[in-house]
């Protein structure tokens, strides 16, 4: 039994930290999309920074990665359990600029 969305939704705030609003939304092929948007910054036209990302479980940790860069680049004092996974963030970005050439 898949978790239930407001549970992931819960589960990825946690994890995200308290400068994080995480939601998750539901695409026309009923995968999750997880939305985590800041609630200190906005990008350009006074829309909140965001980071939007299909596709279920590969889309959490795509979503997450972009977060904890967020974080990293723009709060460097904020605290939150996915700064934990870090060194695991970079070691998946470059895996990804590696296989995209
Ligand atoms: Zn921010």
């Amino acid at each position: 039994m898949v978790a239930s969305r407001s549970a992931r939704e819960r589960k990825a705030a946690v994890e995200a930290g308290p400068l994080a609003r995480v939601t998750i939304d539901v695409d026309r092929t009923k995968a999750f999309v997880y939305k985590i948007s800041c609630t200190t910054c906005t990008a350009k036209a006074d829309k909140p920074w965001s980071a939007y990302r299909p596709g279920g479980d590969n889309g959490y940790l795509a979503a997450m990665d972009r977060w904890t860069f967020h974080l990293v680049e723009k709060h460097p004092d904020a605290d939150a359990p996915c700064l934990t996974y870090l060194p695991d963030a970079q070691h998946r970005l470059q895996v990804r600029r590696d296989s995209g050439g």
